[in-house]
């Protein structure tokens, strides 16, 4: 590639918009060009290191014995309808209608298109087991796309889907997904880590999350200090521990409260601490108010609330929607006497005598206690958990870190099968359901999580397995035929060695060819310039720890053939 031929277009300054790092350096260093919110297009170099990142994918996908196809982006409403999932997506599903009125939405995933492929052409156990899969753009209508590539509307995912004829089998499937997603994020050179995860809307009983792991990151992750547990903060289960004696029941009183609605001035008011008042909270789930009681110093955790209520949308209701649904103000709900529905987090049912709001301006009330003065429609583990708690699995301590959701693997089991009645005849002569599993990677995502995990404050520093190109060579003598011969020598001979290189063969000042050269992130610098006029020798440099190396051009083709055969050890 010829820098002065390239659609490279740097920028100096930060972008407005952009907020993340790598939101920012994929714009500043040319890769993307945002054309509307949560959509962009890929210049030529932000494709490449795209490309990367889909090689290592389909090398790992074809070595675990899965098969590639590609499936249409646009999918008939009727599939989606069949599995339930026309209404229950949510407004992420893109829905038109064409010129005949029939109803179509845009891919956000494919387990109806890959069912219908496995009823109509997959008949007998001896199909069995295959694990087919894509990469495609997908379309999700992002409530809030932002981050650049981290989330968009539009977006790369390699998608695969297995199907088994049991469910042991199918669990030889995930395993073998969950192996090949380790190869590929180590491939990749990211620092990630495996954890536990909630089976959101694409439903299942089982899954795992590959968080590469990044300040940024949206999700938080619990690891535990002592044994291999790690998780999503959305699924790791709190572990309830003996509480402090029974105390018991006092009489529920009435206490004034002038003025202090929340909970921190609410409990400087009365004096106590906020594990001794219970907050009432109301989410709307599918726009139906249901109240949440934790106590003051606890957070709810959303997504265990939602699989509670078995709800497709929970929200917090704002404080319009609590008056009207209760008519209460703001600050002074509490769950006795309310006629919505009430849900409690255990550590609710295993405290007495606490305070809640008091369902009036002004007032909270004393000494409460559930199953006396009210009662709760559920008690489940509905709080976040804190670097407090005891690890879920062994007691140890626990640490928060955050991460960026880039693979997902999940057990399905039959839940599509049975409801498009996919099935085939196994040994024993019977119709049975296809066992299932489903396997994400965010391709685009991968890009933007490299980025946040590598970068200083001159630019990209691309792991050398995802660099768009591996080498870039300056020239800095675009008018010197000497420096010039030199140049052009060494880059064909590094493409002759079969290295990707770049060549700034542009007429400009070296210190701009530096800065670009550093914002690319492209891990080898090779620069021909005085020095070599002095001694007949080019300077070789690392983008990760800017140490330099002088040798001659020969030396320099050799030696970086070696070093970067060597960091692409497959
Ligand atoms: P998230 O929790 O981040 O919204 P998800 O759990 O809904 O993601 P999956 O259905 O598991 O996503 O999709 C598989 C992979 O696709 C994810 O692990 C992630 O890497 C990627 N992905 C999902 N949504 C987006 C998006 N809006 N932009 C870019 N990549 C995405
Ligand atoms: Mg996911």
């Amino acid at each position: 590639m010829r820098y002065s031929q390239l659609l490279l277009p740097t920028l100096k300054e930060v972008p407005a918009d952009a907020e993340v790092v790598s939101h920012i350096l994929l714009l500043r260093a040319g890769f993307i060009r945002k054309l509307t919110a949560g959509i962009y297009s890929y210049l030529p170099m932000g494709l490449a290191a795209i490309r990367k990142v889909e090689n290592i994918v389909r090398e790992e996908m074809n070595r675990a014995g899965a098969q590639e196809l590609l499936m249409p982006m646009v999918q008939p409403a009727d599939l989606w309808v069949e599995t339930g999932r026309y209404k229950k997506y949510g407004p992420e599903l893109l829905r038109f209608t064409d010129r005949h009125e029939r109803e179509s939405c845009l891919g956000p995933t494919h387990e109806e298109v890959i069912t219908d492929i496995a009823r109509k052409e997959l008949h007998s156990y001896r199909d069995l087991p295959i694990n087919l899969y894509q990469i495609q753009t997908k379309f999700r209508d992002e409530i809030r796309p932002r981050f650049g590539l981290m989330r968009g509307r539009e977006f790369i995912m390699k998608d695969a889907y297995s199907f088994d004829v049991s469910d042991a089998a199918a669990e030889i499937s995930y395993r073998k997904m969950y192996d090949a997603y380790k190869r590929i994020f180590t491939r990749c050179g990211l620092d990630f880590r495996a954890v536990q995860a909630d089976s959101g809307a694409i439903g299942g009983s089982f899954s795992h999350e590959f968080m590469v792991l990044a300040k940024t990151g949206e999700d938080t992750i619990v690891v535990c200090n002592n044994c291999e547990y790690a998780a999503n903060m959305e699924k790791a289960a709190v572990k309830l521990r003996p509480g402090s004696a029974v105390e018991p029941l006092a009489e529920l009183k009435r206490v004034e409260t002038p003025g202090k609605r929340k909970v921190d001035a609410v409990c400087e008011f009365l004096g106590i601490g906020p594990e001794k008042l219970v907050k009432t909270l109301v989410f709307m789930a599918d726009g139906k108010p249901v109240a949440v009681l934790v106590r003051g110093d606890r957070e709810v955790e959303e997504v265990k609330l939602k699989n509670l209520l078995g709800a497709a949308d929970v929200v917090i209701a704002d404080d319009l929607e609590v008056f009207n649904a209760t008519g209460v103000p703001t600050g002074y709900l509490g769950p006795v006497g309310i006629s919505i529905r009430v849900v409690a987090d255990q550590e609710v049912a295993a405290i007495q005598n606490f305070y809640v709001g008091g369902n009036e301006k002004n007032f909270h009330l004393q000494n409460v206690n559930l199953g006396r003065d009210f009662q709760a429609q559920a008690i489940a583990d509905l709080r976040q958990i804190t670097v407090a708690d005891p690890c879920p699995e062994c007691g140890g301590s626990l640490s928060l870190t955050e991460g960026i959701e880039v693979g997902h693997v999940f057990k399905l089991g039959t839940g599509y099968s049975q409801s498009m009645n996919a099935t085939f005849q196994d040994s024993d002569g019977q119709e049975k359901h296809f066992v299932m599993g489903c396997y994400g990677i965010g391709v685009s995502r991968v890009v933007a999580a490299a980025i946040e995990q590598n970068h200083d404050d001159n630019g990209i520093i691309f792991p050398v397995p995802l660099a768009p190109c591996t080498v870039i060579v300056l020239n800095l003598g675009v008018k010197d035929e000497q420096l010039t011969a030199v140049a052009e020598k060494l880059y064909t001979d590094m493409l002759a060695a079969g290295l990707e290189v770049l060549i700034d063969d542009r007429d400009e000042r070296p210190g701009l060819k530096f800065k670009d050269a550093d914002l690319l992130g492209i891990p080898y610098r090779l620069t021909v310039g005085n020095s070599y006029t002095k001694s007949g020798r080019v300077e070789v440099r690392r983008r990760r720890d800017g140490v330099i190396e002088e040798m001659t051009p020969d030396e320099a083709v050799k030696n970086l053939y070696e070093k970067i055969t060597a960091e692409l050890g497959k």
